[in-house]
C-alpha cells in the first residue's frame, strides 16, 4: 500500500510510468544490481565517518573507511537477490573501498557536518501524501547528495537535475527558508577513480515549478494513466527487469 511520494518514485514515473505501474501499483519486485550494492556501501561508509565527526568528533582514518566499507559491503550483500551478470563480487567491493577512501582523502577534511541522513517528511499542495526523503548530508549549510556513477557529471546536468530540486523543495517547505545550496559529491568509477562536487541552487520561482511537476504526477497517479517509454534509457534486457514481459505485450 502507497503511503508516501518520494524523488526516486518521481524520477521512475518520468522516465517510464509502465515501470512505476508495475512498481509501485502492482507492487512487483525489482532485484537490486551490483551498481545499488557497490553505492549503498560507499554511502553506509561515508555516514558512518561523518556521524563519528558529528556526534564526537572522532575522525576515522582512510583505514577504517575502507574497513567500514567492506563491513557495509558484506551486511548489504547478505540475503538479499541480486541479479549479479556475471559481476565479480570482491571487486566491487574493492572499488567501493577505494572510491570512500578517496573521497575521505581527499574532500571529507574540508566537510563541516551539521547533520547527516536527515529525513524529512512534507505536505504539498493538492497532493495527497507526504513526500518524504533523506539528505545525505547538511555540510555547512549545503545540502549533499552522495553518488556513484560510471562516467564524469556535467553542470549542464545537475542544474536540471530534479533530485535537487526536489531536496531543495523540501527544505524550504520545511523551514521556509531557502538553503544555500545542494551539492552533489560524485564519486567517478574511471580507471582512475575521481570525486567531483558540483553545487547548483534553485530559485523560489523553479521550486513553486517542481511544486508543480509533483501536483501533475500525483493527477496522473490517480488517474491510473501508465505509458510505457521505449526510449527511455533503462528500457533494456539488461536495465528494466520487465522487458521481457513488456516486449511480449505480458504486463
Ligand atoms: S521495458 Fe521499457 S517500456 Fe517496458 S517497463 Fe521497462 S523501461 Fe518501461
Amino acid at each position: 500500500m502507497r503511503d508516501h511520494l518520494s524523488h526516486s518514485q518521481i524520477s521512475m514515473l518520468l522516465r517510464c510510468s509502465e515501470e512505476y505501474r508495475l512498481v509501485y501499483v502492482e507492487g512487483r519486485p525489482r532485484p537490486l544490481v551490483p551498481a545499488i550494492m557497490l553505492g549503498q556501501a560507499y554511502h553506509k561508509a561515508l555516514e558512518f565517518g561523518f556521524k563519528a565527526r558529528l556526534t564526537d568528533g572522532t575522525e576515522l582514518s582512510v583505514a577504517e573507511i575502507r574497513q567500514v566499507t567492506n563491513d557495509a559491503w558484506a551486511m548489504a550483500v547478505a540475503g538479499e537477490e541480486i541479479a549479479w551478470n556475471g559481476a565479480k563480487l570482491d571487486e566491487l567491493r574493492d572499488q567501493a573501498a577505494t572510491l570512500a577512501a578517496l573521497y575521505w582523502q581527499q574532500v571529507a577534511p574540508a566537510v563541516k557536518p551539521e547533520a547527516v541522513e536527515v529525513r524529512f517528511e512534507i505536505e504539498v499542495p493538492q497532493v495527497d501524501l507526504p513526500f518524504v526523503g533523506i539528505i545525505d548530508l547538511v555540510d555547512d549549510g549545503t545540502l549533499v547528495d552522495h553518488k556513484t556513477a560510471s562516467r564524469s557529471w556535467s553542470q549542464t546536468r545537475v542544474d536540471k537535475d530534479i533530485q535537487a530540486a526536489a531536496y531543495l523543495y523540501a527544505h524550504w517547505r520545511q523551514t521556509g527558508e531557502l538553503a544555500s545550496g545542494f551539492r552533489f559529491d560524485v564519486a567517478v568509477k574511471n580507471k582512475k577513480p575521481k570525486i567531483l562536487q558540483l553545487s547548483t541552487t534553485r530559485s523560489e520561482q523553479q521550486l513553486l515549478q517542481y511544486e508543480r511537476l509533483l501536483q501533475a504526477a500525483w493527477g496522473q497517479i490517480q488517474a491510473g494513466i501508465f505509458v510505457p517509454n521505449p526510449t527511455a534509457w533503462n528500457c533494456t534486457p539488461r536495465y528494466c527487469p520487465f522487458w521481457r514481459e513488456c516486449q511480449e505485450g505480458q504486463t
